[in-house]
């Protein structure tokens, strides 16, 4: 990717304030949100310009990160900017109400589209992964994904210990403390459980220490079991990290007679070259091995990865509840090892958020331009006033105010749906209105943005993990996430974006973003209403379509026209 550009070694951050660098706010604010995504507060690895999940970068390379910058400080209020895979390579007229960037990262033909030609090209120079947010230029750190592992732990909770105490007294064992697996420790404390995770990277440990994602580290395995099964004996929230290879902890936990309560993982195993580490090697030896022999690092990684779900099997048949968390471990390992019982525990889709999608609730996350966190707060407030009646997402704003550290451009997370209101206004769009009316009203200070995971309701095709196990078996139908793009650019979101892989890794996912910029103004507020009815809408149709009778209820209740859904 070449050496940092000097721009990026001088800002380390998105710029901040009321003052533009660039010819109007969607511009600039493309600008600041690519840059936040390398600020070293939010990205995992900013000097290979990597934000998270492997290697999700956010540009190509460091002149095409400074190529970028510059076309957004040139870009009209009537241009639209392409950037393929991370590199920009055209601009065109278009009009004030197109998008102004449209973004397509790591797509490959389909039978082209594997790891091996990927990279192929990449080391060619001619592709990029993207990853989901960060290709995107979406990714506000940890703190983008805390409330949807709170979500999935909390229905877990409900589902298996319908006691209403959440995960009190019980155990959560996990791996991988990066970019997004580090808020797992979090997520598990906030439902009062108590979280053992283990990471092979020292580094990646001590930053969520650091952040207080992680509460402490313990010196070994033995220390970290002692300390977490006293925690659940008394009903404490408690999570320890442990420094080892998440395949060794579970064969270690197993050969004691150690059951915790829930399993899961999220390791970037999607990627088995560059995500996923090998037992037998420390992070360094490991590094080595990949850029001497590829292929031995690959034969290694996968070896490990059948030992891990082979470890996360026998606790589930010793009485965990185990679970996929959305890195592909199950794929790789039938796909790869010809492992027959892979897919024998669920992933976490089906098994807890499909019912949120089809009611086109998903991860809505803001971010306030000005850097200022009042500005944020003064969101928090908005949802309270807007939404009295949902005592969860009260809860969830509140836990997130007292523990969620901001991490570069202050930013909040919270799922909302559709549920229509009696204006025909979404719970989205009321939203977003209300945050503009309040941009317009200076009560917040600069510009916000309002843009999403690319794991929503309406926009991925992806079979082992939004779209495993559909109703109807259209989970690798990949004509919705397309139909999402397209109708969010006719819509005039302000970026939208395509990429192939992201979470999942290369051939095993298509999913789409978009972002909207809240500037006060009447073409802000017009283009909010309308993004943010079809973007949840197309949650709606896809799961109606699919024959979910939630998403028939919630397309009846919200008038959501289906043309061939039924009475
Ligand atoms: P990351 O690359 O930032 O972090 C992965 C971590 O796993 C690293 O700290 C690495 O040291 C550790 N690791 C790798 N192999 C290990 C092993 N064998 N034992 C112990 N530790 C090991 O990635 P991330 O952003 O945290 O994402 C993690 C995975 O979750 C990815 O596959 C990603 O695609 C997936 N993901 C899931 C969701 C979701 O909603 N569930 C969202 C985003 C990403």
């Amino acid at each position: 990717v070449g050496e940092p550009s000097e721009q990026w070694l001088e800002y380390q951050g998105a710029n901040t304030g009321a003052s533009l660098e660039c010819r109007g706010w969607r511009q600039e604010a493309a600008l600041r949100m690519l840059n936040n995504n390398l600020d070293p507060e939010v990205a995992e690895d900013p000097e290979s310009l990597v934000v998270y999940g492997g290697t999700g970068r956010a540009a190509r390379s460091w002149d095409a990160y400074e190529g970028i910058c510059a076309q957004l400080r040139d870009l009209g209020d009537e241009e639209t900017l392409l950037v393929q895979s991370g590199k920009p390579v055209g601009r065109f007229e278009t009009h004030e109400r197109a998008p102004r960037v449209l973004i397509a990262n790591s797509n490959l033909v389909g039978r082209w589209d594997d790891w091996e030609h990927f990279h192929e090209l990449e080391s060619k120079g001619l592709i990029m992964y993207g990853q989901m947010t960060a290709g995107s230029w979406a990714y506000i750190g940890t703190q983008g994904i805390i409330q949807g592992t709170y979500e999935t732990l909390a229905e877990l909770a409900r589902q298996h210990f319908p006691d209403n105490r959440g995960l009190e007294g019980k155990i959560v064992v996990t791996a991988g403390l990066g970019g997004m697996g580090g808020a797992q420790p979090l997520a598990v404390t906030m439902n009062h459980g108590v979280c053992i995770a283990a990471d092979v990277d020292e580094r990646r440990i001590e930053r969520r220490l650091e952040t207080e994602y992680c509460q402490e580290r313990a010196p070994d395995l033995e220390t970290a079991i002692e300390r977490a099964t006293a925690a659940a004996e008394s009903g404490e929230a408690y999570s320890v990290a442990v420094h080892m290879n998440a395949a060794d902890m579970l064969e270690a936990m197993n050969e004691r007679g150690f059951v915790p309560d829930v399993i899961t993982d999220q390791t970037s195993a999607h990627d088995e070259l560059e995500g996923y580490y090998p037992s037998g090697y420390t992070v360094e030896e490991a590094d080595a091995l990949r850029d001497r022999d590829p292929e031995a690092y690959v034969e290694a990684s996968l070896e490990t990865m059948e030992r891990h779900v082979d470890g996360i099997l026998a606790m589930q048949e010793a009485g965990a509840i185990a679970f996929e968390y959305g890195n592909n471990i199950r794929g790789q390992v039938a796909d790869h090892r010809d492992h027959e019982r892979a897919f024998d525990f669920p992933g976490f889709v089906p098994a807890y958020i499909r019912p949120l999608f089809c009611a086109g609730k998903g991860p809505f996350r803001w971010v306030a331009l000005s850097g200022d966190p009042a500005d944020i707060h003064r969101t928090d407030d908005a949802v309270r006033e807007l939404f009295p009646e949902k005592d969860h997402l009260r809860r969830w704003i509140d836990l997130a105010q007292e523990q969620v550290a901001f991490q570069g451009l202050p930013s909040r997370v919270c799922w909302l749906g559709f549920s229509r209101d009696d204006d025909g206004l979404t719970e989205r769009a009321r939203f977003a209105l209300r945050i503009n009316e309040l941009v317009a009203d200076g009560e917040i200070s600069a510009p916000v943005v309002v843009t999403r995971d690319h794991l929503d309701a309406g926009s991925v095709a992806s079979p082992n993990r939004e779209t495993e196990a559909m109703r109807d078996g259209s989970d690798a139908v990949a004509d919705w996430p397309i139909l999402n793009a397209l109708l969010n650019t006719a819509a005039g979101a302000d970026i939208v974006s395509v990429h192939d892989g992201g979470g999942v890794g290369i051939g095993n996912s298509l999913h789409t973003n978009n972002h909207i910029v809240l500037d006060g103004t009447d073409l802000a507020a017009e283009k909010a209403r309308r993004v943010f009815t079809t973007d949840p809408g197309m949650g709606v149709i896809r799961h109606a379509d699919a024959g979910y009778d939630e998403a028939l209820e919630e397309a009846w209740d919200s008038d959501v026209t289906i043309p061939m859904g039924g009475d």
